[in-house]
């Protein structure tokens, strides 16, 4: 019952999103508009609601916020986060065989394998045997260039203080990287989040200093290099590694 109660949950703010109904302000970027509610969006980020609590002018009488210097596309991958805790692309955690066939006595206690497949009568007949999703693995093991979303997504959810988000970012940067550290997307990544998190932040650089010491094959890439060169400290680790 729980779980049907989640999905419907689920289903209200997603068409909420979509149809923009009650919405009470909008946030404009580039060609963009998003219609959004007060209510969803400020519990989750303190600086839309000193934005909204303290808006003056303009935009609190149009009920718009402007935000000219933010990518038009990661702010709709936030929007999305505020109604949905999760954004495209969206993979399965954690990506491990999911059981719950009768003949071997499993209990499903988690329906909801992950947002493309909830087990149940109509979907599974809650008989999977070593599921994996297959729509999450291939999100997982063909989209090099998620990681650049993924970082792109920390560094917005850092702008807005979005502390929900940073994390969601930080563990799916995580998860793309143990798989597509080879990826041409991996140094872009890589010297995005090192030029655009704080010093003391190492939500993502962390991440990215294990992907670099273990993988000795990436230090002779010249984006590597250049991402070396600008942080001593990591250099000299690869360099006694
Ligand atoms: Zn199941
Ligand atoms: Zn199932
Ligand atoms: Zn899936």
């Amino acid at each position: 019952m729980a779980d049907a109660a989640v999905k419907r949950h689920m289903e209200a703010m997603q068409r909420l999103l979509e149809t923009g109904k009650h919405s009470d302000f909008e946030i404009t970027c580039q060609n963009e508009t998003f219609k959004v509610h007060k209510a969803i969006v400020c519990p989750q980020s303190k600086s839309f609601e000193k934005a909204l609590t303290f808006a003056a002018g303009k935009e609190a009488e149009e009920r718009k916020i402007y935000l000219p210097h933010d990518d038009a596309a990661m702010v709709g991958l936030l929007v999305q986060y505020f109604y949905k805790a999760e954004y495209d692309p969206i993979i399965a955690d954690p990506m491990v065989p999911h059981f719950c066939n009768n003949d071997y006595y499993y209990q499903c206690d988690n329906k909801v394998v992950c947002p493309h497949h909830i087990c149940g009568p109509e979907t599974c007949g809650d008989d999977c045997f070593r599921f994996v999703c297959p729509i999450c693995q291939s999100v997982l093991k063909g989209n090099g260039e998620q990681l650049v979303t993924h970082a792109k997504m920390y560094e917005i959810a850092e702008k807005y203080d979005v502390t929900g988000e940073k994390g969601l970012s930080a563990e799916k940067f995580k998860r793309v990287c143990s798989e597509l550290w080879d990826d041409p997307s991996f140094p872009i990544a890589a010297n995005l989040a090192f030029s655009t998190t704080p010093d003391k932040d190492m939500g993502l650089c962390s991440c990215e200093e294990k992907t670099i010491l273990s993988n000795p094959s990436l230090w002779e890439k010249s984006e590597i290099e250049v991402l070396l060169s600008n942080s001593p400290g990591l250099a000299l680790e690869v360099r006694y590694a």
